[in-house]
């Protein structure tokens, strides 16, 4: 069941939860509660709807062997259904990596667009490949965005709703918008003679030098259209729900899609419907909590593998983990990753962060240098103003964590990852990808790994679920390496 009585650990979000109910304004968490219960077939992934003698499901409590009428057991069926997502993850990647600017070969493309009509699958080939795949488009990605950019950089940015601005324009960016859109935008409201305020909500978080500010993250999306400031809203790829269009469209706000922004001419009539919305907003009321934090991003170029490799030898850091993924309706936003984050820094390891779980973390302080509940000895050993949990960007933007595990390689510091709640395809790519890299990576999506023969049908590919986490880090090495 995903009745959650407590929809979010977000104080902004909160606010903005009570303003939807008294103005009868259903969000996703009110539509996800209206969708119990969910087939728990779909939820193991024991389901099949691939040809037309289907559907097809196996009990997963049977004592018998059972098979579909194509003759697949429990395991074709939840390895398949993994199989096809990171498949669509992958195409996800490379679909972004092209808009965003990269060269994505014919060949990449082909081999990630292979049937689904194949009845006898390769498992754990596949998945190899696909990680592989999915490695390569985040790595053009992160060469996309830095052509557009220039390289990395520390900065500084803003977390939450209250870095909007009633005084000015609001423009807020969603999705996963092409680095050259962005930095149009960025231009031309420098260039206008009212005050922009440009930022960003999940998908386009801030990465490298791109330093927008970030709103917030995947399920409370719709809370950022209720402050009644947001003036325009241009959304991009993936990860924008269609209830946004919908709830724009309710409240009058002017949505643009980023792929109509790549002419200087579009963007300056984008910005002038945002000011003509900011004229006549003049006088209204609004209602954006007043809830913001700094936003620390980036630094993990600057000397953290030096500093791991030396706290480890004297054991004071026990490696470094990465911590992504979506977020999820079936719990309270925001907590599950956050109390996984404590736990790993309170063992002593290093949290590298991006994408909607690490707004996650940024929101509830833990991306400040100066976060108090980190482990001071932990913060010690980490190069100066470096924090403990260091936020990299969108859950695009995470070559640089393939980097920092690249340099680890023949060290003896630990790397893992973990992404406790996956929504979409492209973060269990991600996760496929790490696995490919050979990083031991858990995900929190059980119903993958019903059984021992799941997991024999797909190899051992270095994906674990998440319910490994609790024999601890050496666990996780002997649950990879068996
Ligand atoms: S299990 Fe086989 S028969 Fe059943 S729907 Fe899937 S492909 Fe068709
Ligand atoms: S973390 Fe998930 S929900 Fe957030 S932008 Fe990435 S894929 Fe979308």
């Amino acid at each position: 069941m995903k009745q959650v009585h407590k929809k979010s650990d977000d104080e902004a979000v909160n606010q903005l939860l009570v303003a939807a109910y008294r103005q009868r304004t259903d969000l996703a968490w009110d539509r996800a509660e209206a969708q119990q219960p969910q087939c728990g077939f779909g939820q193991l992934g024991i389901c099949c709807s691939h040809c037309y003698d289907g559907p097809c499901r196996i009990n997963p409590f049977g004592s018998d062997e059972q098979r579909t009428i194509c003759g697949r057991a429990k395991s074709d069926l939840a390895g398949g259904s993994l199989v096809r997502s990171v498949a669509d993850g992958s195409l996800a990647l490379l679909k972004l990596a092209r808009e965003f600017g990269a060269e994505v070969s014919a060949d990449d493309l082909a081999a990630v667009m292979t049937s689904e009509d194949e009845m006898l699958g390769n498992g754990p080939a596949r998945l190899q490949a696909l990680g592989g795949l999915a490695a390569k488009a985040l790595d053009a990605i992160a060469q996309a965005k830095r052509q557009t950019y220039g390289a990395d950089q520390p900065g500084v940015s803003k977390v939450n709703l209250g870095a909007l601005n009633a005084q000015a324009v609001n423009v807020v960016v969603h999705g996963h918008v092409a680095p050259g859109v962005i930095q149009a935008l960025t231009g031309a409201a420098a260039k206008s003679s009212a005050t922009v305020n440009l930022s960003a909500v999940c998908g386009a978080d801030a990465g490298g030098r791109l330093a927008l500010p970030v709103l917030t993250n995947y399920e409370s999306q719709e809370a950022v259209l209720l402050t009644g400031a947001v003036d325009l809203l241009v959304v991009g790829s993936q990860c924008v729900m269609p209830a946004m269009i919908v709830l724009a469209a309710k409240l009058n706000v002017a949505v643009v899609e980023a792929s109509a922004l790549k002419e200087a001419a579009a963007v300056e009539a984008a910005l002038q419907t945002a000011s003509e919305a900011f004229r006549r907003r003049a006088g209204k009321a609004v209602n954006i909590p007043p809830v913001v934090r700094p936003l620390h991003i980036g630094g993990i170029d600057g000397g953290l593998t030096d500093a791991l490799k030396a706290s480890y030898a004297k054991g004071v850091v026990q490696g470094v983990v990465y911590l992504g993924g979506c977020g999820s309706f079936g719990s309270t936003q925001d907590t599950v990753s956050v109390q996984l984050a404590r736990q790993l820094l309170k063992d002593g390891y290093v949290v590298v962060t991006a994408g909607c779980a690490g707004v996650s973390l940024a929101k509830a302080g833990m991306t400040d240098p100066a976060y108090d509940e980190a482990n001071p000895a932990l913060r010690a050993a980490l190069p100066a103003g470096l924090p403990a949990v260091v936020y990299i960007g969108a859950c695009h933007d995470v070559a640089g964590f393939l980097g920092v595990a690249e340099a680890l390689k023949d060290s003896a510091v630990p790397v893992f990852a973990v992404m406790p709640q996956i929504t979409h395809h492209k973060t269990l790519a991600t996760a496929a990808a790490f696995a490919a890299k050979g990083i031991t990576t858990l995900i929190g999506l059980e119903g993958v790994f019903t059984d021992a023969a799941t997991r024999q049908s797909l190899g051992r590919d270095g994906i674990l679920p998440l319910a490994e986490l609790a024999k601890g880090p050496k666990g996780w090495n002997e649950a990879a390496a068996n």
